[in-house]
């Protein structure tokens, strides 16, 4: 079929090697198209092996087909929290960096629990003032710490000037421990955006700190007060414990050493450099 009908017997003859003896046949065929009026018509997407079937791919073998195929289909896109990140942000984060993130994210630790709350985080899971006002119109839509600004979910995560603080204090935090400076910005500490110029080691104590803060925020879910500095250090303490632990039972202690001695090195009271 073609889209203005039935294709002519002598193209069918030549496309398809059809004998001329058939001939009977497809105007029987023709017959009966026409008097159902089927409007039948190829599809628009025919993939390669439609047309390796149809006899229009004659040249392509089937490892090379395969390849092609997966080539054609595996173009990632992105999901719809991407782009409303991206909004919020006011910035546009190539595929790639979404996907490395992710991927360094999920490397950096044997718990679980960090990865789901990364994920819950950045796939915008919380119900959030806003959320919450706009699944139930007439509640109250302003942060619950400041009774001020739009409880969004970046304003809760990032830019609510209650928890401002306790950001430069992770920042300066990283800096005493790293010796490097992690860019203060939401992109990278909400969502581990890192600047290639991070090095790898480093980034990974870096996830550990961001995720310690990002879950002391979490927990304090509708508190009015927002987590304190030591309550994070804390948090790493129990981290570092448990990835001590599961790096015995992995037989991967020279990572965990490599990641975690300028954590240990930290606790032990060694001078700091000085702040940014
Ligand atoms: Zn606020």
């Amino acid at each position: 079929m073609t889209p203005d009908g039935i294709k002519p017997f002598p193209d069918l003859i030549r496309e398809f090697h059809i004998s001329p003896r058939e001939l009977f046949s497809y105007l029987r065929l023709k017959n009966i198209i026409q008097e159902c009026r089927i409007n039948m018509r190829e599809p628009d997407h025919s993939t390669p092996f439609i047309l390796k079937c149809m006899g229009k791919l004659p040249k392509t073998k089937a490892l090379s087909l395969c390849y092609n195929t997966l080539l054609l289909h595996n173009k990632p896109s992105k999901s719809s929290y991407m782009s409303k990140w991206e909004s919020d942000l006011g910035m546009l984060i190539p595929i790639e960096r979404w996907h490395y993130a992710q991927r360094l994210t999920k490397q950096a630790s044997h718990s679980l629990n960090q990865w789901e709350t990364y994920c819950k985080l950045t796939m915008r899971w919380y119900l959030v003032p806003t959320k919450l006002a706009h699944i139930y119109p007439g509640s109250d839509d302003r942060c619950w710490r400041c009774h001020n600004c739009e409880g969004s979910l970046l304003h809760i995560f990032w830019s609510c000037p209650h928890i401002t603080t306790l950001w430069q204090e992770i920042h300066t935090l990283l800096y005493k421990i790293l010796g490097v400076t992690v860019p203060l910005t939401p992109d990278c500490f909400l969502l581990h955006i890192f600047p290639d110029t991070l090095p790898g080691e480093t980034v990974v104590f870096a996830i550990h700190c961001l995720m310690a803060t990002k879950t002391a925020i979490a927990h304090r879910w509708k508190f009015p007060l927002s987590p304190s500095l030591s309550e994070i250090l804390g948090r790493l303490d129990s981290t570092h414990a448990y990835e001590r632990m599961a790096s015995r039972l992995t037989s991967s202690q020279t990572k965990y050493r490599s990641r975690w001695q300028v954590w240990v090195d930290y606790r032990k009271g060694e001078p700091p450099p000085q702040g940014p």
